[in-house]
């Protein structure tokens, strides 16, 4: 599959612009899925000099994308739709926020089965980390209404 990934809040946590701390078996996990044979597009806000400190950060790590907010390498982004052809993407923006990379590892080899359904694919990460899944979903959702002063 190709797969967007998000930079900010997603491998690192979120300190735009700087770079936040990594986020746990983000970079493990995404080279797992390279050697899996998905191809890695980088998926973020950032452009120019900030998308290049990204980029150098992930290679210092040793995860090389195959391209940076764009399909492929020599993409001319100035005539190309902003469309980015991904059949997955992986962001802290999604319903519910990041799961944790192993969930991640988990629901995209459950996808690869054709197991589409989201219960299906929760299941399939094992019943524990299903139950605490669900759980910090509503702390977080709790906290957010606090937050926000609900
Ligand atoms: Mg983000």
């Amino acid at each position: 599959m190709i797969i967007a990934v998000d930079f900010d809040g997603t491998i690192v946590e979120h300190k735009y612009p700087k770079i936040g701390r990594p986020i746990p078996f983000a970079i493990e996990t995404l080279l797992k899925l390279q050697k899996d044979g998905h191809v890695l597009l980088m998926w973020s806000v950032r452009t120019d000099e900030l998308l290049q400190e990204a980029v150098d950060y992930c290679e210092s790590k040793g995860l090389k994308f195959f391209a940076a907010n764009k399909n492929y390498p020599e993409e001319d982004v100035s005539t190309a739709s902003r469309k980015l052809n991904a059949d997955l993407f992986i962001d802290d923006r999604n319903l519910g926020g990041l799961p944790d990379w192993g969930v991640i590892y988990h629901a995209i080899r459950a996808m690869e089965r054709g197991e589409t359904s989201f219960e299906r694919i929760m299941m399939s990460s094992g019943e524990n980390q299903r139950v605490r899944r669900k759980k910090n979903f509503f702390i977080r959702l709790g906290e957010m209404f606090e937050r926000d002063g609900y």
